[in-house]
């Protein structure tokens, strides 16, 4: 089971989250057709520490990002998604 404690509504079952995938950086304008396969299909799946985007569909409904290690669930960082920048 892996808890998550979301900002807003305290420690959740995860659950309660929809998993959303790794944060990847959105390329700048009018990018070659390779930086755009890359962005959307390329998903770097590594192992160790991630960012995540999730979201809280039976609690706040909100987006939140994760810092998540894919190898042990461990989770370090959960803040608003709209923090971030
Ligand atoms: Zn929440």
């Amino acid at each position: 089971m892996l808890i998550i404690a979301c900002p807003h509504c305290g420690q959740r079952n995860s659950n309660e989250f929809t998993f959303n995938g790794e944060v990847v950086t959105r390329p700048g304008p009018d990018p070659d057709p390779a930086t755009w396969r890359r962005y959307l299909y390329m998903k770097t799946n590594a192992t160790g520490w991630q960012e995540e985007r999730w979201f809280h569909v039976s609690g706040c409904r909100r987006f939140l990002m994760i810092e998540r290690n894919q190898d042990t669930n461990e989770i370090r960082m959960v803040r608003d998604y709209g923090d971030r920048r």
